[in-house]
């Protein structure tokens, strides 16, 4: 066995991450949610972006909206970060055709995709984790459907929709532009 000299820090930081794993847990036990279903939240939540993912019994999307509140007398404010969690998801309708490039984490390049720009969505299960810098809370709740999204939040449901019905758009990628000179 070898033998680790933790210094202060290193233990402080081991103690509050152990921690953190363990609130972790029983907050996923307390909303009484399967732990596969709220994965997609904990990969939203660490690493940034929107997630979905699938086994055979469920699927399941997280999508994250950045709300920046800033006071201007202040000069002061924080970028909240709300995930909605939506448990085996069910598209009600779209609305609008948006043309833009997007880059999915599973390919090299980025592709001009069509996305709608309104979209209804609901679900077996939905729950919001809204992250807030300022506080440093992560507050969680169980909230009822049909939820409306527009625009960024709408590509990014679309997109993972996408993944979890397995027909993934194949756009066109940059290099089918044209450059135009002007002036
Ligand atoms: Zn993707």
């Amino acid at each position: 066995m070898e033998n680790h000299d933790y210094s202060n820090l290193d233990y402080d930081k081991l103690k509050k991450q152990l921690f953190f794993n363990l609130a972790e847990k029983k907050a996923i036990k307390d909303l009484n949610i399967q732990p596969d279903a709220f994965i997609p939240v904990l990969f939203s939540l660490k690493f940034g972006g929107d997630w979905s993912f699938k086994t055979q019994k469920l699927a399941a999307i997280a999508v994250k909206e950045k709300i920046t509140r800033y006071n201007e007398e202040e000069g002061e404010g924080y970028t909240l970060e709300r995930v909605t969690l939506f448990v085996n998801p069910q598209v009600i309708s779209t609305q609008g055709k948006v043309l833009r490039l997007e880059k999915c984490g599973t390919k090299n390049e980025r592709e001009l995709v069509e996305r709608p720009f309104y979209v209804e969505l609901d679900a077996e299960d939905i729950i919001q984790a809204e992250l807030n810098p300022s506080t440093m809370t992560i507050i969680l709740k169980r909230i009822k459907g049909p939820l409306n999204f527009e625009g960024p939040a709408a590509y990014g449901i679309s997109h993972e929709i996408e993944h979890l019905t397995g027909c993934e758009y194949t756009g066109k990628f940059i290099w089918e532009f044209k450059y135009k000179l002007e002036g």
